[in-house]
Parts: C-alpha cells; sequence; structure tokens
C-alpha cells in the first residue's frame, strides 16, 4: 500500500503555496453560545473553484508532471467525479496545460457539470445507479492514448490525501499561532481523502486533538468499516449530500481512519439543511449541503452533552458548490 505520510502533506503544501488559496478562519458568537463550546470554522467553500478538492487534484497532476508517465510526459488526466473532483482535475489540468476527461453521474448537480466544461474538461456520462463507475473508467482509458494518461481518483490516492492534507495544516497551524490548541475537529467523510489527510497533519502537529468524521446517515459506510474493522460496501445512498454519496471507503483512506480518527457520527438531511441556514443566515455564506456535514456533527454531539463545555472544536466546510436554485428550495422548506 502506497500510505502518504505527513512528509507528503508538507511537500503538498510547498506544491500548493502561491497555488491554492490560504482559506479564512470565522467564528460565531451566536454559535460559540448555542453549543458552550468555541467554534472555529475553515471555511474551504473560499478555496478556488469552491471546495477543498482543487488541493488533491492540482497536487497530484503536480507529481505527475514531475515523474513521467509510462515513459513519456503526461498529456491526459482521467477521472470520475460526482462534482467537485471533476472541477478540480479540470481546472488543474488546465492549468498543468493538459487534457482531463471526466466520467460524471448524469444526476450530478448541473452547477458542478457546467463548471467543469468551463474549466476545459471533457465530461463523458454514466447512470450512477445502474453501472459501476469503475467498469466505465475502464472502458473510457481504452479510448485514451495508453501513454502519457494518468487516472487521478477522487480520494484513494497517495499525492491527492496528502493535498487535502493542507487543509488540517493550515488550519492546526493557524490556530496554534493564535495560541489556540483544538480538542477536536468535525470533518465531512465521503470516501474519506479530506478526513485522512487531515489524520496525518493532526497526528504530527497536535496528536491530542480528536478527529471526528461526520457522513450522512442515508450512507454510513465509514461508520460501518470502522466498527467492522474492514471496507464495508453499500448502496449508493440517496442524500442531499451529493459530495458524500460514495458507496465505500478506498485503502488508503480506511487505513488511515482506522488508524487515527476517533469516532464516525452521522447527520439526517434535516440536519444539513439546518446547517445550510445557520451558515447563510448568522455567517453569511452559501455552503453546499455537504459543507454542513461537520458542523451538523458538531451541533450533534454537543447538544448531547457529549462535549465538555469550553473546548477548542474545529469544523471545516468543505465546500460552497451549489446553484441558487437548489440552495433556495432546500432552504426555503417549512421547519
Ligand atoms: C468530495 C467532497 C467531500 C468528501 O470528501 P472525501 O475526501 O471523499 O471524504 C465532502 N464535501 C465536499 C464539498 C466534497 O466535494
Amino acid at each position: 500500500m502506497d500510505l502518504p505520510t505527513y512528509q507528503d502533506v508538507v511537500d503538498a503544501s510547498m506544491v500548493l503555496d502561491s497555488v491554492a488559496h490560504h482559506t479564512p478562519i470565522q467564528t460565531s458568537r451566536i454559535l460559540d453560545h448555542e453549543l458552550g463550546v468555541r467554534v472555529y470554522v475553515k471555511c474551504e467553500n473560499f478555496q478556488r473553484m469552491g471546495a477543498f478538492k482543487f488541493r488533491g487534484g492540482y497536487n497530484a497532476i503536480s507529481h505527475y508532471r514531475k515523474h513521467a508517465v509510462d515513459g513519456v510526459g503526461l498529456n491526459h488526466v482521467l477521472t470520475y467525479s460526482s462534482g467537485n473532483h471533476a472541477q478540480a482535475i479540470a481546472l488543474a489540468s488546465s492549468m498543468h496545460g493538459v487534457k482531463s476527461t471526466i466520467i460524471m453521474p448524469t444526476d450530478a448537480p448541473i452547477l458542478k457539470i457546467r463548471a467543469t466544461e468551463s474549466y476545459g474538461g471533457n465530461i463523458v456520462y454514466y447512470d450512477r445507479y445502474r453501472e459501476g463507475r469503475d467498469e466505465v473508467a475502464e472502458r473510457v482509458r481504452m479510448t485514451l492514448p495508453p501513454a502519457g494518461t494518468v487516472f487521478i481518483p477522487p480520494y484513494d490516492h497517495r499525492h491527492v490525501i496528502a493535498g487535502q492534507g493542507t487543509v488540517g495544516k493550515e488550519f492546526i497551524e493557524d490556530m496554534q499561532s493564535a495560541s489556540v490548541a483544538l480538542d477536536y475537529i468535525f470533518v465531512c467523510v465521503g470516501g474519506g481523502g479530506l478526513i485522512s489527510g487531515i489524520c496525518l497533519a493532526a497526528h504530527a502537529l497536535s496528536p491530542s486533538t480528536k478527529i471526528i468524521g461526520v457522513e450522512p446517515e442515508a450512507g454510513n459506510d465509514a461508520q460501518q468499516s470502522l466498527e467492522r474493522g474492514r471496507v464495508v460496501r453499500i448502496e449508493t445512498p440517496i442524500t442531499i449530500a451529493d459530495g458524500a454519496q460514495t458507496q465505500h471507503l478506498g485503502e488508503l483512506t480506511f487505513a488511515i481512519m482506522s488508524e487515527h480518527v476517533t469516532r464516525i457520527i452521522t447527520v439526517t438531511d434535516e440536519e444539513l439543511v439546518d446547517g445550510m441556514r445557520f451558515f447563510g443566515e448568522t455567517m453569511k455564506m452559501v455552503v453546499e449541503p455537504t459543507g454542513c456535514l461537520g458542523l451538523a456533527g458538531l451541533r450533534k454531539m454537543a447538544k448531547g452533552g457529549e462535549i465538555p463545555k469550553g473546548s477548542n472544536c474545529g469544523v471545516v466546510i468543505s465546500g460552497g458548490n451549489i446553484d441558487l436554485k437548489r440552495y433556495c428550495h432546500l432552504i426555503s422548506q417549512s421547519k
């Protein structure tokens, strides 16, 4: 197994320096008051292309640009994604001057499809409820030049995980410069790339910080996997959290998460909408449903009395890509 290390995260932070945004950390007294803890929100909704995925995508492509693929230079990147990784690969590929082909489900959010196109990605569609994306990827791979083409998966890849880990490195280092030690970091889990990278950074920089993964109740495969000690596969979950509709963790992400994640909890779609409303109304941020997993998880545990009063709690907003029509539809549902 080609497991990433903290050194890979440090290397990724050099690669991303001056390319990715160093995203802000926001606070809300209203939220602190509501929960009886101190909350620090890392805003990857303000990252390039609107989500943390830019970090992993750019870092992985940059790795293959430096290391020849099958003896020739990289000239084509292939991937599959329901949205943000697609945009990240399309954008990072064009920044590196290489082509990208992206396999996307027909029901991917329209904003994400359009953005992927606008960054220059060539999209191939498939029906995610009927076809396995690995088979589709295999089929598409045969149509591309064998030399110089590389497949970069959305999470189970050493340099993708390392890139995502820079979110954790930045977050912890910024908090440490403000003399705050985070007791917890709440982070969303899809395939586990982001949380794995954050685990590597936290283990190196702040080993006592507890990492809590949050996933949609409709698809708690990560929770089941950590409980049973093996990767559990589920059907594509039906949830508004389109960035976390994954069927299973990866080999690498499972290994890292098994070692470093304190606990995985689940939240409902309704709790995600409450999070969207809170971020919109109180913190003035448009956050996509998946981006609200961390906050929803913290709220659930704090209200359940599971977080000691006064704890320093980090929350990662993973992304903000949602079209306004859908956003308005979701937040206007009656409470
Ligand atoms: C991809 C994505 C996730 C899930 O990340 P993983 O690395 O697959 O766990 C969460 N939120 C957003 C906005 C995403 O794009």
